[in-house]
């Protein structure tokens, strides 16, 4: 058995955008927004700032809202009357 440097058990914590947990990175499915439209980044090939959330229903199916909720915030910041 050789005494190699593992990578596992060392991934970075993040946080689930829904609910709000803490899982290791490699846990979370990763992804990002392109012109307020959500992108998996599955084979992790993007380099930019990302969002993370659990691979469970209950979060997954949140994301629509959560994304309405996100875009809507965005156009009233950007939209505001001064
Ligand atoms: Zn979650």
């Amino acid at each position: 058995m050789d005494n190699v440097h593992s990578k596992a058990g060392h991934s970075p914590i993040r946080t689930c955008v829904i609910c709000k947990s803490k899982a290791e990175q490699d846990s979370l499915l990763n992804f990002y927004l392109l012109d307020g439209e959500v992108i998996f980044d599955i084979r992790k090939m993007v380099q930019t700032r990302k969002l993370y959330i659990c691979h469970t229903e209950t979060c997954l199916q949140k994301l629509d809202r959560w994304l309405l909720h996100r875009r809507k915030k965005a156009a009233a910041t950007s939209g505001k009357k001064a």
